[in-house]
């Protein structure tokens, strides 16, 4: 395949992209990194911003030292950069947590009632957006269409049928398995409609595409979002939670500490305001730093430069693995509906955890297998029954069904693309001999470890 511009001009503002990397034949290569859904390497410009202020790094809100009194502004200066970049309401509070997990945990229990209130969620979410809303809520599941992508007559059935019980509906931006996008702002009329408030799971989404929450006094507002940093080439671990300051006043918070508190005695506690109240515990300042300074770079690169980059690198993987005989794509292009730049495949007599094991040995490829942290959605991409799923459960020794993904960041190539393609062709035409020569995958898959349940792994 020849293709006439395949560099990135954002390569270079990425740190580490030339780093040789071993084969298993000794040889070094540089090393081609498609897992960027998982986590991004960091922007030059994020390293460059840490070197520079460690000088002046000292403690936030606790002192009266200049250095001190230095990092507590830019800290809220933080929020105020980050409000800005989502047009978050001012009356929103930007909490900095430490990643989307911990911000949705931290929102389940500020929202945590009665039982009988019920979170929607979707069949498609990563876990994070699953598991925290199961023991404080009735929890069910917004269904799939046929595609697997989210069925918007589901939603409003099941908005129907609660009669009004729906206090929040849990949604993500974008799928961490299909790339799929959302029409979050549809679904957000939607749940508005009937009284409903939605959350949504920005962890993929908010890095690749333009996100605006929109007004308050707008239909199709966003409640409540959540991101990381990590995931946006700012590393140091920092996420965030924005919300209406209401949500926090009177909850208790998950964390308590220093730092959440006005005046404690043992009998009685003076919480401080939202988002202090919700950041016991000395701040993450240079994870704040990190953060501001990707959102800085990125808003200057252009969130729409960079969306349509990366579609044009995800339009040419998809194409080349539609060419190859034997994969299996787990989202489909039908010109419909956006997708972030990545995708899951499989290929017939392979397994996904020798695949990845191979495009690593051979060229040094990162890729992503497994169940991606969004098991059902993946059961039921794969159809799996409630059998097959209780027999992998119960039965340890068992190689466990999943996929592998590719996922693109900002400084990602055509010409990585194209190492990637015909290496799967070449594997997709030797299928036999890669089974057998990587067969002792399927038992030691872990690094170190007995070969168990290295698939379940994020
Ligand atoms: N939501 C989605 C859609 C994700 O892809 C991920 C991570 O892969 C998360 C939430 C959790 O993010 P974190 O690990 O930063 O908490």
């Amino acid at each position: 395949m020849i293709y006439r511009n395949p560099g990135s001009s954002f390569r270079n503002l990425v740190a580490g992209t030339d780093v040789k990397i071993p084969l298993a034949n000794g040889k070094y290569v540089t090393g081609i990194n498609f897992d960027n859904a998982a986590t991004t390497p960091p922007l030059s410009a994020v390293i460059r911003e840490i070197t520079q202020f460690a000088p002046w790094y000292a403690s936030v809100h606790r002192g009266k030292g200049y250095k001190s009194i230095v990092c507590s502004d830019l800290y809220e200066q933080g929020r105020e950069v980050v409000r800005e970049f989502v047009n978050a309401d001012k009356r929103d509070v930007v909490i900095f947590t430490k990643n989307t997990t911990e911000s949705i945990n931290m929102l389940a229990y500020a929202l945590a009632a009665e039982k009988e209130q019920v979170v929607l969620t979707t069949d498609m979410e990563h876990l994070a957006n699953d598991m925290p809303w199961r023991d404080k809520f009735t929890v069910d599941y917004i269904a799939l269409t046929k595609a697997g992508r989210l069925s918007l007559r589901s939603l409003e059935s099941k908005l129907q049928a609660y009669e009004g019980r729906v206090k929040l509906v849990a949604v993500t931006g974008a799928s961490n398995v299909t790339g799929y996008i959302n029409p979050i702002h549809k679904i957000a009329r939607l749940t508005h409609q009937y009284g409903a408030r939605i959350f949504v799971d920005g962890a993929q989404w908010v890095p690749h595409i333009s996100v605006n929450m929109r007004p308050p006094d707008s239909v199709e507002h966003i409640d409540y979002l959540a991101f990381s940093g990590h995931k946006m080439y700012a590393p140091f671990g920092t996420g965030v939670l924005i919300g209406p300051k209401a949500t926090f006043d009177n909850a208790i918070p998950v964390y308590q500490g220093g730092g959440a508190v006005g005046l404690v005695s043992q009998q009685s506690i003076e919480w401080d305001d939202p988002p202090a109240k919700c950041e016991a515990g000395t701040p993450n300042m240079m994870g704040v730093l990190a953060l501001i300074t990707a959102i800085e770079t990125l808003s200057k690169l252009n969130l729409n430069s960079i969306h349509s980059y990366e579609q044009r690198l995800i339009d040419y993987a998809i194409s080349g693995l539609l060419t190859i005989p034997g994969i299996t794509l787990y989202s489909i292009r039908d010109g419909t509906e956006a997708r972030v730049s990545l995708v899951s495949f499989s290929l017939e007599g392979l397994h996904h955890s020798q695949i990845a094991e191979i495009l690593s040995q051979k060229a040094g490829i990162a890729v992503r297998n497994g169940l991606f942290c969004a098991h059902p959605y993946v059961e039921k991409l794969l159809r799996l029954s409630d059998e097959e799923i209780k027999y992998y459960q119960t039965h340890d020794d068992k190689k466990l069904p999943g996929l592998v993904r590719i996922s693109f960041g900002i400084y990602n190539t055509i010409s990585e693309i194209e190492v990637f393609l015909d290496l799967l062709s070449h594997i997709a035409s030797q299928r036999q001999y890669y089974a057998n020569k990587y067969s002792y995958v399927l038992e030691h898959n872990r690094p170190g470890g007995d070969g168990k349940r290295a698939d379940f792994y994020c």
